[in-house]
């Protein structure tokens, strides 16, 4: 009899826990401390995390290594053999489970965007404050929203978990780059250096932010990048308009027509092959596109648009295309400075985004043989006066290494099941086949031998890059209980 008892409690505490969700786990844990969580990420975001202060840098890792292993997890600095110590380590943790089927990689970056106090409404970046906006609290300050959100919802996430006494079923790592707002310049380098330490079977890329109707969002892609800088030449110094105009060719008009003779009236690309290899999207991303908020209108009143490319397709279908931008264009002088001249040369930066099925090489590739097909002679390095002479047209064609695209099948089983994890706690989320813009998920597949999938949980209007950068607080409360349903999935 005596040893009913104790059992009899032991059985109903695990009933207990066994009832206890994690979404249930992180309101339970976060409710009664706000005020004291406030705090600790205050105090996270009070150390300095840009580029240019690889010190601070290394506090802000130091600091979150000391945070994964208050919470029994394993941590270690990570970096790669030959690089100098300047280099913003890896932070890496784990907690293994045993018995686990898989193993769950959490990614995000602790460093910031470089910081012009000046402009800030404080003065002080690194000085958190709280500010009421539209009624609710928001909290201000450089990489409160992109991306040390992400990381003190994890660690609260995983706090939140442990005082639940909820079991966790999957091994769990996290990995936190200190190099993200600098290009990612040794992510690749550090991971496959430390191969064994990183794999997992999917990584969650916790870095953006949602939705601007502020659902929770998962993106299962990033298109690629490739640049194409184009210059032209006319006569080797600038001319007399009027003593040469009508003879001397002009390359800014030369470098106007080629470009011009890219794109249709409707941002349609004209260059041969252009669209040609794209990976088609499968009947869940169509679908998922097709119930996905369509916020044009909203946004061409935001942005003072009278008019949008794409002959009426939405923002969300254009940008699974491939993309041609020129990003600047210059040749002679405007404005005050402008002189009546004939200008020797006009460049072109052209940026394009690429999509899945067109690697970077391939797209520059067609750019250039379109040059080609309207007579220029092309060089990659800098004409030499022979050349000029030889030529009638002459292209100098400067082309990046780029960035493939990448993306994850949406009805992929590991897909599938953060999906279910998400809805569980937060309701009905938005699927985005792909993001615009791009980020190095394709490196990080590669060197982690894993699939990737983008878990924003920050707010659309953070100030992200900008000054008085900030988190809306409700964002927090929300991206913790969604850490705490991954790191508790099986
Ligand atoms: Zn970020």
């Amino acid at each position: 009899m005596r040893n009913v008892l104790p059992m009899l409690a032991v059985a109903s505490s695990l009933a207990l826990a066994a009832q206890t969700t994690p979404p249930q786990a992180a309101r339970t844990y976060t409710t009664p401390r706000q005020a004291e969580l406030i705090q600790q990420f205050q105090d996270f975001l009070a150390i300095p995390n840009v580029a240019a202060d690889p010190a601070s840098l290394r506090r802000n890792a130091d600091f979150l290594a000391a945070q994964l292993q208050q919470r029994g997890a394993e941590a270690k600095l990570l970096t790669a053999p030959s690089l100098p110590a300047t280099v913003p380590p890896v932070v890496f943790g784990e907690i293994k489970t045993p018995g686990a089927k898989r193993t769950i990689v959490f990614y995000a970056h602790y460093d910031g965007q470089p910081v012009t106090p000046s402009e800030w409404d404080t003065g002080k970046p690194f000085t958190p404050i709280i500010k009421q906006v539209d009624g609710e609290p928001r909290i201000y300050a450089r990489g409160a929203g992109d991306d040390k959100a992400a990381i003190f919802a994890q660690l609260t996430a995983l706090s939140a978990l442990q005082a639940a006494h909820i079991p966790l079923q999957a091994n769990i790592r996290f990995v936190w780059e200190g190099e993200e707002e600098a290009g990612s310049t040794h992510l690749e380098q550090i991971l496959t250096a430390n191969r064994d330490l990183i794999h997992g079977d999917v990584w969650l890329v916790c870095d953006g932010p949602v939705d601007q109707t502020r659902r929770q969002t998962l993106i299962f892609g990033a298109r690629g990048d490739a640049h194409v800088q184009i210059t032209v030449y006319g006569p080797n110094r600038s001319l007399h308009s009027g003593h040469y105009g009508n003879w001397a060719p002009n390359p800014a008009m030369m470098l106007v027509q080629l470009l011009a003779g890219m794109k249709d009236a409707d941002g349609h690309v004209l260059i041969p092959h252009f669209y040609d290899g794209i990976v088609p999207l499968g009947p869940t991303e169509k679908q998922a596109l097709a119930t996905a908020p369509v916020n044009d209108d909203m946004l061409r009143q935001e942005l003072a648009l009278g008019h949008t490319d794409g002959g009426g397709k939405h923002l969300l279908e254009l940008i699974n295309q491939p993309s041609l931008n020129i990003n600047g264009i210059s040749s002679g002088q405007t404005g005050a400075h402008s002189t009546n001249s004939i200008p020797p040369t006009a460049t072109a930066n052209l940026d394009l985004r690429l999509v899945v099925g067109i690697d970077p090489k391939t797209q520059q590739q067609r750019v250039i043989d379109y040059i080609r097909a309207q007579g220029y002679f092309i060089t990659t390095t800098p004409p030499t006066r022979d050349e000029l002479l030889a030529h009638a047209k002459v292209a100098y064609i400067q082309a990046d290494p780029g960035e493939p695209a990448s993306r994850t099948p949406i009805d992929l089983p590991i897909a599938t099941d953060v999906i279910k994890a998400i809805e569980s706690a937060r309701g009905k989320v938005i699927l985005l086949p792909t993001s615009g813009g791009t980020v190095p998920l394709d490196a990080m597949e590669r060197a982690a031998n894993t699939r990737t999938i983008s878990v924003p949980i920050a707010n659309h209007d953070d100030n992200q890059h900008a000054a008085n950068e900030n988190l809306r607080l409700q964002n927090l409360w929300d991206g913790i209980e969604t850490m705490a349903v991954l790191i508790a999935m099986p």
